[in-house]
């Protein structure tokens, strides 16, 4: 008998939900080791506890997902993952899809969130042209405001001038085929688009609702999760407004809890969806069981 090691291939960084008539599956993109000292708001030695009592790692990892949605005859990314940004640890996206027999060529539309580099960078392929190259991007009018803005980017410290330059290369393919959008605009049939700005000036989650279900993908309300949900108030040290992002987090939580809404997310644990329910002055989330009728195997009833 050999030495028994575990085989990669057999997780497959996929998992597919079906919300109505969208086919919506979670495209994992890796994961990389975060350190305590990004979560500002609450003291180190609280977030480790929290870390410790859900049984996570320290230093703390954070996982990074993307998202593919078929619909009438259309395929959407949300988000594109990190691509080449982070040697083999992220950028994972690509592959998954490859898995799943779907070409690049065949992406119509990529929905971003917001555009820092384990979003957007994955748009790029490894020549730095165009991964998708027949698909329009639809972006907030905003957030590209922003980050495509040289007299923004001259305003901004010198830390952040990397996070400008990957924004402005991942999108410049793209020029041509940008589409920008507000807050609460229909974005594409059946998906609308949230407005949950702080973590970048206007981070956008996607609601996505057919026939009488929905699912909202609200991009980087956590990063987090063992920390997040149970202290809200806890943030990142690159979000660009912490105190924007906080309003945000406890509006998108009262909401998703109050509306019982199937959550997913760019940071939530793979493979992403569950609910959110309150717990004292707090949440909890609740990863959503998993169900043939849920991942579209047969029908419902
Ligand atoms: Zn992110």
């Amino acid at each position: 008998m050999g030495e028994t090691k575990i085989m990669p291939h057999i997780n497959s960084g996929l998992h597919h939900v079906q919300i109505g008539d969208v086919a919506v599956t979670a495209l994992n993109d890796g994961q990389f080791d975060a350190d305590i000292a990004w979560v500002n708001g609450i003291p180190a030695a609280e977030g480790e506890a929290l870390l410790r009592d859900s049984f996570r790692v320290l230093p703390p990892r954070i996982t990074v997902s993307c998202f593919l949605l078929q619909t009438g005859g259309k395929r959407v990314l949300v988000d594109a993952g990190a691509g080449g940004a982070f040697g083999h640890v992220l950028g994972h996206a690509g592959e998954r899809l490859a898995a799943l027999g779907i070409a690049p060529e065949s992406i119509d539309t990529v929905l971003v969130t917001h555009a820092h580099v384990d979003h957007v960078h994955g748009l790029l392929n490894a020549e730095g042209g165009a991964r998708y190259p027949n698909a329009e991007i639809v972006i907030n009018a905003a957030e590209t405001g922003f980050w495509l803005n040289k007299d923004v980017q001259a305003q901004a410290p010198e830390s952040a001038q990397e996070y400008f330059g990957i924004a402005q290369r991942s999108l410049a393919p793209y020029s041509e085929r940008l589409r920008l959008i507000h807050d609460g605009q229909d974005v594409l049939p059946g998906v609308t688009a949230k407005h949950l700005p702080g973590h970048t000036p206007d981070h956008t989650g996607y609601m996505i609702a057919s026939g009488d279900a929905s699912l909202l993908i609200w991009g980087d309300v956590v990063h987090l999760p063992g920390i997040q949900f149970a202290r809200p108030e806890a943030a990142m040290a690159f979000d660009i407004d912490a105190d924007l992002g906080r309003a945000s987090r406890a509006r998108a939580l009262d909401m998703v809890a109050s509306d019982r809404l199937l959550l997913a997310g760019m940071h939530l644990d793979f493979p992403t969806f569950g609910h959110v329910r309150r717990s004292g002055a707090a949440y909890a989330f609740e990863p959503q069981v998993w169900a043939p009728a849920a991942t579209g195997l047969y029908p419902a009833g």
